[in-house]
Order: C-alpha cells, then sequence, then structure tokens
C-alpha cells in the first residue's frame, strides 16, 4: 500500500475576477462611468459590506482536493457546486498499491510506500495500518476471486485517497470557507481548506478578507 500526505491545488479561477464582478455590480446602479484603475477594491468592499453577495457569483474558481474520502463525503454536501470525483466503481486498484491518506493526527507514519507489514511501536497507529493493510488485501483477493471493483470496493475504508475537482462561484467559496476552516470543522477538512483560503486571498484578493483563519 501507498500512505500519502492530502494536498490542495487550485486549478484555475476567473482572470480579472475583481474586474468582472464590479463590471456586473455596477450595472445595478448605471454606474459603469465610475470605473477607474482604484474604484474595483472600494466597490467589491462596498457590495460584500451591504451582503449584496449575488455580484460576487459572475466570479468562479476551480479545486483539486487530495484527501481521504472521508473528507470527500463533507465536501459534497456544498449543493451550489459542481464536482467531479475519483469513482471506486470504474477506477480498479488491484494493479498496484492502493494509496490511504494519513491523518494529522498521525505523525509517526511517514509518507511511503509499505510493501510489507511490520509493527511501530504506536499501537493506535499500529492498528489503523494493521487495518488498511487488511483491506488492501481483501479488496485484491475480492479482485482476484472475480468481484468487480464496484463490488470489491465495499472493503475500501474512509482513509481511502480520493480526488476530486470542485468549482463553485466566490459566493459559495465564501459559505464554505466559513464552514470548513473553524476549529469545529474537522481536522483532515481543515488541513486541506486552511491552505486553500491562504492560496485564494494572494490570488483573488478583497473576496475572502474578512475570512479569518481561527
Ligand atoms: C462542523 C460541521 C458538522 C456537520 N455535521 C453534520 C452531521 O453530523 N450530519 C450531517 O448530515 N451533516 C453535517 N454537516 C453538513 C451540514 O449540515 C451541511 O450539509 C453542509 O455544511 C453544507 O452546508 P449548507 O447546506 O449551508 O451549504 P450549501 O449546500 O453549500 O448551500 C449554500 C447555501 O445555499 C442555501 N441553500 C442551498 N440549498 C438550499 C435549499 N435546498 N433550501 C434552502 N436554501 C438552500 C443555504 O443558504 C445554504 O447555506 C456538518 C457541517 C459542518 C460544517
Amino acid at each position: 500500500m501507498r500512505l500519502i500526505k492530502p494536498s490542495v491545488e487550485l486549478l484555475c479561477f476567473s482572470t480579472d475576477a475583481l474586474q468582472l464582478i464590479e463590471t456586473a455590480g455596477r450595472t445595478c446602479y448605471k454606474s459603469e462611468g465610475k470605473i477607474t484603475s482604484g474604484s474595483t477594491e472600494i466597490f467589491i468592499r462596498m457590495v460584500l459590506m451591504h451582503g449584496h453577495e449575488s455580484v460576487i457569483e459572475h466570479a468562479v474558481a476551480t479545486v483539486r482536493f487530495i484527501c481521504d474520502r472521508g473528507v470527500t463525503h463533507e465536501i459534497v454536501r456544498h449543493r451550489l457546486a459542481s464536482y467531479s470525483q475519483e469513482s471506486t466503481r470504474y477506477c480498479d486498484y488491484s494493479g498496484g498499491h492502493i494509496t490511504f491518506i494519513i491523518p494529522p493526527w498521525i505523525q509517526c507514519i511517514e509518507p511511503g510506500i509499505y510493501d510489507a507489514f511490520k509493527n511501530i511501536p504506536n499501537k493506535m497507529a499500529n492498528e489503523w495500518l494493521w487495518i488498511l493493510w487488511n483491506c488492501e488485501k481483501s479488496y485484491k483477493n475480492l479482485r482476484e476471486q472475480g468481484w468487480k471493483p464496484e463490488q470489491a470496493r465495499s472493503v475500501l475504508p474512509n482513509s481511502l485517497k480520493t480526488e476530486i475537482v470542485m468549482t463553485a462561484n466566490l459566493r459559495e467559496w465564501r459559505h464554505f470557507f466559513k464552514l470548513r476552516t473553524p476549529t469545529t470543522a474537522h481536522p483532515q477538512m481543515r488541513e486541506v481548506v486552511i491552505p486553500l483560503l491562504e492560496d485564494m486571498k494572494k490570488h483573488i484578493p478583497i473576496i475572502f478578507d474578512d475570512i479569518i483563519i481561527p
């Protein structure tokens, strides 16, 4: 089996997102004539302050998460987004190593290929490794005996590495960050969402300024 850390990548976002939002938003007031080199920030802060958030729906961003299946279950609960998720029906994991995600509370296990099971001193981390080891073995046994990937997948755990691409408008991303960065959110969710928010703040200024990472 292969063990990896989760990751996140901002794949694409509306170019000139801020200008697009200003152009669209000023249509409401027919104030396009007031657009100057310095007007965008003031205009966007004004609409956000007044809760006129539909205006920021004109700009979108697309993100790739590589995380475990538990986290993708939580991500897809956000309904105002589009998703493409690695399929355990169509992907066959019997040919090579099955990849699992190391959770942040297990610090004694390094990413890498684990060809043979060997006990490690941390009792709970060892239990986790042992279960994954057996899940991989059972999946492969079931595939060898004729089960399809869509049947053998039933023995795969939440730790299974899953890729998901999510596209949403900036209003939905704001909502997503407000729910998924606080300390009440799941630690594995925060592990990918906090770096994402930091990256989005760099690439798309102003829009996320008021969302403070706890
Ligand atoms: C800390 C935490 C713990 C959670 N625990 C659980 C749990 O134990 N069990 C569980 O099932 N879920 C749980 N959830 C998921 C949660 O209930 C929501 O499904 C998820 O956060 C998506 O939120 P949302 O519906 O606001 O967002 P989205 O689906 O992204 O929607 C965005 C906004 O659009 C509006 N909207 C969308 N659809 C509708 C609609 N049909 N009608 C009216 N307005 C709509 C709402 O204003 C909504 O806030 C948890 C979430 C968090 C953050």
